[in-house]
């Protein structure tokens, strides 16, 4: 690829819009443009990685025996009423309607449809298993789209279904699974960690999260620093030992005791344990007589205006700093309306991620051991309330009885999980077994975010001067970048034979080719992360030679022109 004839479009400032390191390259790159909340344009540049990524998904669900379909992205309404999903599945989903009046639904995932194919489709035990995936633009109407494509309201899925005559063949699914997601991921060259992930009613470890590690991750995750042991926060909690909490958890349940049942009581019981520091207690709203909003406080350092904010206002709890700066905060608290009754406050902390400086978000009283760190919080999707406290926090006994509980933050780039006879059941879809008898079927779901991946390699892999590529995602793997084509001959044709030659050999290259400062040429090749520079320049022309810059290393060494190939060996 020339880049006078390629759409590079690189930005030269950071976009204001942009809150975290893989948006704000995503833009200034080229590898994206946002089109509306949530929506993005992949440019050139951009839809090269993402293939890649998809490719590298698509070989190893087929290695592990998968089989590719495509599913359409608009599905009838039927089938959602047929699981029941058209009443459960809340505002995420987008629901439309044709010129015949006739509803559908713009697909968020797609058990509905592939468990009806299946059901019609399959009659005997004899074709099981089954596993069929697709990659497949999703579209779930976010409450926040927010981190560019990291939490987009379309985005690209690997979605894949297996089917089963049997828990125990479904398990076998399963690991294969699990070992596919763990071959995808080392080969995208990232740092990650398989969880445990919480099924709600079904139990069991019937489900794992694939996690990246990043501060800017939406997730708390588990670790145990004495075994391999690793969850999702609510799982951690679901299974972690009672009995043995350190002081700050106790602190807290001790605020959730009926003792607490006014924000003056709370202050109160804040203030004794943080004497010197907490002097305001700034109450952005309280509970109505008809229990119907939250309270919500933001405890303040020092002397501030005593402040009170209505109930409407709660909205703006997404960032306490509307209300005081950084240091003045000292905890935000918010208790849960829907548990002020007579067992009394449930205090919840909330912690501000829109805010990125506010993300390691400290809350509890100003004092050594009442902290609590890692904590996590979701805003309900109309009422602004907050989660219930999470209550394994770092230092915590891990569950598996080995080592204590470390908490990282992580991105969340895929899900598997053993759905049983959740969808089979309700779709009536079954086989004749051996026996000729009608059973329904086990299924099992996986499902990866492809374009989130995109993002999640630029939150690992990146510098002051841009992105740094995992090669097996990198657009290009080398740039030929000449030094003052215009005024050198000899720089001219050298740079024509190695791009030429390069291309022969199949390598991606891409050749600067503009008229451009060196600068600005060795700018945009940093931005966008390209693995290899080849950089030629009349001088070391004189001795045959090129000079190859490393940009993951930064190593920068001479090369014989006709020792090219052996980068590449
Ligand atoms: P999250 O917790 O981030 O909302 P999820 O648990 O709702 O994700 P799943 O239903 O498990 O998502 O979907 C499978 C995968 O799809 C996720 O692991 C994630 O990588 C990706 N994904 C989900 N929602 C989005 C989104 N809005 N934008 C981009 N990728 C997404
Ligand atoms: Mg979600
Ligand atoms: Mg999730
Ligand atoms: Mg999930």
């Amino acid at each position: 690829m020339r880049t006078s004839q390629y759409l590079l479009s690189t930005l030269k400032e950071t976009p204001a819009s942009a809150e975290v390191i893989s948006h704000q390259l995503m833009l200034r790159a080229g590898l994206v443009r946002n089109v509306a909340s949530g929506l993005y344009t992949w440019l050139p540049t951009g839809l090269k990685v993402l293939r890649k990524v998809e490719n590298i998904v698509r070989e190893e669900m087929e290695r592990a025996g998968a089989l590719e379909v495509l599913m359409p992205m608009v599905q009838p309404a039927d089938l959602w009423e047929e699981s029941g999903r058209w009443e459960d599945y809340g505002p995420e989903l987008l629901r439309l309607k044709d010129r015949h009046d006739r509803a559908f639904v713009l697909g968020p995932t797609h058990e509905e449809v592939i468990t009806k194919l299946v059901a019609n489709e399959i009659n005997s035990y004899k074709q099981l298993p089954l596993n069929l995936f697709q990659i497949q633009t999703k579209f779930r109407d976010e409450i926040r789209p927010r981190f560019g494509v990291m939490r987009g309201r379309e985005f690209l899925m690997k979605d894949a279904y297996s089917f089963h005559l049997g828990e125990e063949c479904l398990k076998k699914t399963y690991q294969a699974m699990f070992d596919a997601y763990c071959r995808i991921f080392d080969r995208l060259g990232l740092d990650y960690r398989p969880v445990i992930a919480d099924t709600g009613s079904i139990g069991g470890e019937a489900s794992h999260e694939f996690h990246v590690l990043a501060d800017s991750g939406e997730d708390d995750i588990a670790f145990s620093d004495g075994s391999d042991f690793a969850a999702n926060v609510e799982k951690a909690e679901a299974l972690a030992p009672t009995g043995e909490r350190p002081a700050a958890t106790q602190a807290l349940s001790e605020i959730a005791t009926p003792k607490v049942r006014t924000i003056e009581d709370l202050a109160k019981f804040l203030s004794l344990d943080a004497a010197n520091t907490v002097k305001t207690l700034l109450v952005l709203g309280e509970a109505t007589k008809e229990h119907e909003a939250p309270i919500v406080a933001l405890v303040l350092r020092g002397d501030h205006q005593l402040n009170e904010v209505k109930a409407e206002n709660l909205a703006k709890i997404a960032s306490p700093l509307t209300f005081a700066t950084e240091e003045q905060i000292l905890a935000v608290i918010g208790c849960n309306a829907g548990s002020i009754g007579p067992v009394g406050l449930d205090i919840d902390v909330i912690v501000d991620r829109s805010a990125a400086h506010l993300a390691d978000f400290v809350c509890g009283a100003n004092k050594n051991d009442m902290h609590l760190t890692g904590v996590n919080w979701e805003r309900d999707t109309q009422n602004y309330s907050v989660s219930d406290l999470r209550n394994v926090v770092a230092g915590d006994p891990s569950p598996c009885g080995q080592g204590n509980i470390e908490i990282k933050r992580g991105i969340e780039v895929g899900h598997i999980f053993q759905l049983g006879e959740k969808y089979a059941q309700t779709m009536n879809c079954g086989v004749l077994t051996e026996a000729g008898k009608n059973q329904i079927l086990t299924m099992g779901c996986y499902g990866i975010g492809v374009s989130r991946i995109v993002a999640a390699a630029i939150e690992q892999n990146h510098d002051k001067y841009g992105i740094k590529w995992p090669a097996a995602i990198a657009p290009y793997q080398v740039a030929v970048v000449p030094m003052n084509m215009a005024k050198s001959a000899r720089v001219k044709e050298t740079a024509e034979a190695l791009y030429e030659q390069l291309q022969t050999a199949g390598i991606e290259v891409i050749f600067d080719d503009r008229k451009e400062r060196p600068g600005v040429m060795f700018a945009d090749h940093e931005l966008m992360g390209t693995p290899l520079l080849l950089v030629i320049g009349e001088r070391n022309l004189d001795n045959q030679e090129i000079e190859v810059k490393n940009r993951i290393t930064g190593e920068k060494s001479m090369l014989a022109i006709s020792d090219v190939m052996s980068l590449f060996a």
